[in-house]
């Protein structure tokens, strides 16, 4: 193969690695194409991450806006979606977070034996079982709105994109 060839296949196996990189943030609701967050994002003044009143939406340095559980969680306002006027998140896309939220049993304590309900009082979707009030896991109602992630005082809910 002669060099520029085999630079020309280079870079192309490069580009296509790139394109084919799994999504490694956990986006805002409302969107059904990811590929649109590097499209579109990069010309918007961060719209989306203005109006959130929870203030979960935080932009990165590539000007893509991506989800902070540290504080708070999303209440599905809508409101996002009503700000974005590029396409990225619109209404008819209303659905769950890119996400799955697991509580890992080593650190929770209630797995342990000890009393704590932290993350089943902010979930709304009654999406945590306990058995016997012990031994909390997450069911198919969680929307990964990530409400009870702060809440938990080891640290034992962790959410990773889906
Ligand atoms: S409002 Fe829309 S285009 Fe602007 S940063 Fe948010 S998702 Fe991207
Ligand atoms: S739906 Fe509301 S709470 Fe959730 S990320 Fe959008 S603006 Fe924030
Ligand atoms: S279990 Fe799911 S639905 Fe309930 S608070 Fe946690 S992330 Fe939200």
């Amino acid at each position: 193969m002669k060099r520029r060839e085999l630079f020309s296949s280079l870079a192309s196996s490069v580009k296509k690695a790139a394109q084919e990189k799994p999504e490694q943030q956990i986006r805002p609701p409302y969107n059904n194409d990811a590929s649109l967050f590097h499209k579109e994002c990069p010309a918007c003044d961060a719209k989306c991450a203005t109006v959130c009143e929870v203030e979960i939406i935080k932009i990165a340095q590539d000007a893509t806006p991506y989800l902070d559980f540290s504080k708070n969680g999303c209440t599905y306002c809508d409101d996002c979606a009503l700000a974005c006027d590029f396409g990225v998140l619109t209404l008819e896309n209303k659905k769950q977070i890119n996400a799955t939220v697991t509580i890992h049993t080593e650190e929770c304590v209630s797995w342990e034996g000890v009393m704590c309900f932290s993350c089943k009082d902010p979930c709304l979707e009654n999406a945590i079982d306990f058995k016997a009030m012990f031994m909390p896991s997450i069911n198919d109602n969680c929307t990964a709105c990530g409400f009870c992630i702060s809440r938990c005082p080891v640290q034992a809910i962790q959410v990773e994109v889906a």
